[in-house]
């Protein structure tokens, strides 16, 4: 019987993987322990394979929260910044007054903060504001969202104390006004049902009625579309976003404050924005938490980048909102072109999703193509991998999620299938 290859040889064999030394050391013991020496290389393949890599999108859903959710128009320099340094003084600053200010601007706020995510945003505007007295919610707004955010956990993890209000489908303001009255509340926190719709024999308070209470209104809405108006676009708003809650709207309907996130609807890098009243905002940036919540200067500067474009009204500088609304008879010619070179495709009519957990019951006609059988896991193996659906034994890649920039390498991608 043929002696093992010591883990250093296997190691040293491994180099040409690109991996570096500690890894291939890692790889190399591990196929030797497991008796799979021959398939090490591979082995050290599916370990590079786990690292993050930029993919293709080809599943038509924009907010894929595999995939990121929002893709994102960013890089960065290695450079210092002036993250937390006034320019104007030379003295310290605060890493959020800059983009705190932008945000606000952008939705009508008085203030603004940036924290983690919007779970982030929850915790810590309940934290901040709904520790003292009771915290009244509907029965029909105590979510999940996808990940394990559930409202009455992170309520639970804040110390706030949960009243809950109303019935699952039903819950008017007189329950709101109960609870005040009989439970000690002084916040109410209205959460969008994101990612569900209860349809039928249902009533829900607004956020007009709510801020009729002598209470502190805090809503969560979630996808974080700033403008229900978009002026950012150059047509109307489109169809598909119809009842979606905006910051702005929210606000003015009398919201005291505003959790979202920053990676859905919004466009930006995962991030919560915490945007209102000015005296809320500064009650969440001083409390304990937002040091642990607080986000990098990688996540500022995006943001910002982000914040920019929204305030400059250029929806097509936001990768997000360029997709959502490529007109259809561009995603056709664009499928017409790939089908053009490569013989195995056809084009289709397809349906692309928000996704990302936003509007659930809504999709928008797309155009991508089709080839038979199921080549998802031949399209992920490139270097720059490819993720595709599958649809009655075919496989379809959606255009509407691929940048215009990527269709030539699609092209090659797809070409590759046919090659021996
Ligand atoms: C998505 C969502 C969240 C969680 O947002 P993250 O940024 O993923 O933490 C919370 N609340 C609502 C209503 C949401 O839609």
């Amino acid at each position: 019987m043929e002696r093992p290859p010591s883990v250093d040889q296997l190691a040293r064999s491994l180099a040409p993987t690109g991996l570096p030394h500690p890894l291939t050391v890692e790889v190399a013991r591990e196929a030797i322990r497991t008796d799979r020496v021959a398939e090490a290389d591979a082995m050290a393949r599916s370990r590079i394979r786990r690292m993050l890599v930029p993919v293709i999108n080809a599943t038509g859903v924009l907010l894929h929260t595999n995939l990121g959710r929002a893709p994102l128009a960013y890089s960065g320099v290695a450079d210092y910044s002036n993250l937390e340094l006034d320019l104007a003084t030379g003295t310290r600053g605060s890493r959020q007054a800059a983009v705190g200010e932008l945000l606000a601007t952008a939705c009508g706020a008085e203030a603004a903060m940036v924290v983690n995510n919007c779970a982030s945003a929850v915790l810590l505007a309940l934290a901040a504001i709904g520790t003292d007295n009771g915290v009244a919610v509907s029965r029909g707004e105590l979510v999940e969202i996808g990940g394990a955010f559930r409202v009455p956990d992170v309520m639970a993890q804040s110390g706030a104390r949960l009243v809950e209000v109303g019935t699952t489908n039903r819950t008017r303001l007189a329950d709101y006004r109960q609870a005040v009255s009989v439970h000690d509340v002084a916040t109410v926190l209205k959460v969008h049902q994101s990612n569900y719709r209860i349809v039928g024999f249902v009533e829900e308070t607004t956020v007009a009625a709510l801020a009729t209470l002598e209470v502190d209104v805090l809503a969560d809405i979630g996808s974080g579309l700033l403008d229900a108006a978009c002026p950012w676009l150059d047509g109307p708003p489109p169809r598909w976003l119809d009842g979606e809650p905006a910051a702005r709207q929210t606000l003015e309907a009398g919201a005291d404050l505003i959790m979202f996130s920053g990676d859905k609807l919004f466009g930006g890098p995962q991030a919560g924005i915490i945007a209102g009243r000015q005296d809320l905002v500064a009650a969440c940036s001083r409390h304990p938490l937002a040091r642990a919540l607080r986000p990098g200067g990688l996540v500022l500067a995006a943001l910002q980048d982000t914040a920019l474009a929204y305030l400059r009204r250029d929806g097509l500088a936001i990768p997000f909102w360029r997709m959502a609304t490529t007109p259809i008879e561009e995603l056709l010619a664009r499928a017409g072109a790939i089908a053009g070179c490569v013989p195995a495709v056809a084009v289709v009519d397809t349906e692309a999703v928000p996704g990302g957990g936003t509007l659930p019951t809504v999709s928008i006609p797309s155009a991508g193509v089709r080839l038979e059988g199921d080549r998802t896991a031949e399209l992920r193996d490139g270097d720059r991998p490819i993720v595709a659906r599958v649809e009655d034994g075919a496989t379809i890649l959606d255009l509407r999620t691929v940048a215009e920039g990527d269709d030539a390498e699609l092209i090659d991608a797809l070409r590759g299938l046919d090659r021996p």
